[in-house]
């Protein structure tokens, strides 16, 4: 896979995406990623990327010609699957949408900052809005390293167990079971028996049941489309 970010602040990404699984994915080569820094293409003396809002106003505006700039020189290159837009007004992001997007080839995404971008670009340069959940953030950046992650673990041989993202949470819209692992007794605080019992039939129908019952108290709302 690759993906192309376009961002005024390229360096916000050197933590997350030099750690744990996204950097295994990266030393892998599995996925490839290029940041590009939007004000490389503003073509003013004072390399200004955001404005004045029309109307007046308070908060600047991303302007749309470095964006649309910057994205013509990327397609002349590669031919996106999906231009998206990382916005608290689009799509709320889910796991479907993850898996969904985890089998693209060529991945591009915008962040926004400020009040955000020009109208424009969202009309016409944009072919998917995300939001990661109902709040403001500062940067599209936060939420593009949110989306990013979580595609990129479904990636085949991102992880070492492949079937590890398929019993993770959310997946058949169901919570995962819980988890333990050494010592089976910690200060009195036991693990299940059955876990221990070493009959795999039996711990895989537990883990569902733990499933459910945990979906049930927790995110009823996830059963709802059973
Ligand atoms: N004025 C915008 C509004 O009220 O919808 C908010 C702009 S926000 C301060 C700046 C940028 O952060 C946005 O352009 C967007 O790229 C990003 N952003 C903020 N919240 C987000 C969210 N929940 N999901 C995805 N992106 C978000």
């Amino acid at each position: 896979m690759h993906i192309d970010i376009l961002t005024l602040f390229p360096e916000y990404f050197n933590g997350p995406f030099s750690e744990s699984i996204v950097r295994r994915a990266l030393q892998k080569q599995l996925v490839q990623i290029n940041l590009h820094n939007i004000r490389n293409y503003a073509t003013n003396k004072h390399k200004t990327v955001d404005d004045y809002p029309f109307g007046g106003g308070a908060g600047m505006v991303m302007q749309i010609e470095p964006i649309d700039q910057c994205m013509d020189e990327l397609k002349k290159q590669r031919t996106y699957d999906e231009i998206i837009y990382l916005s608290p007004d689009g799509d709320l992001f889910d796991q479907p949408m993850a898996n969904l997007l985890s089998t693209k080839k060529n991945l591009l995404f915008l962040c926004g900052h400020y009040k955000g971008v020009d109208e424009r670009v969202r009309e016409h340069l944009i072919t998917r809005e995300i939001s990661i959940g109902n709040y403001v953030l500062t940067g599209g950046e936060t939420a593009a390293t949110v989306v990013v992650d979580a595609i990129i673990r479904l990636i085949p041989g991102v992880l070492s167990d492949e079937t590890s993202a398929l019993s993770d949470s959310f997946q058949d819209n169901l919570i995962s079971p819980p988890v333990y692992t050494r010592p089976a007794n910690y200060k009195g605080w036991e693990v299940p028996e059955i876990l221990m019992s070493g009959h795999q039939m039996k711990i895989d129908e537990w883990r569902h049941e733990q499933s459910l019952l945990r979906t049930r108290e927790r995110r009823p709302d996830l059963l709802k489309d059973e």
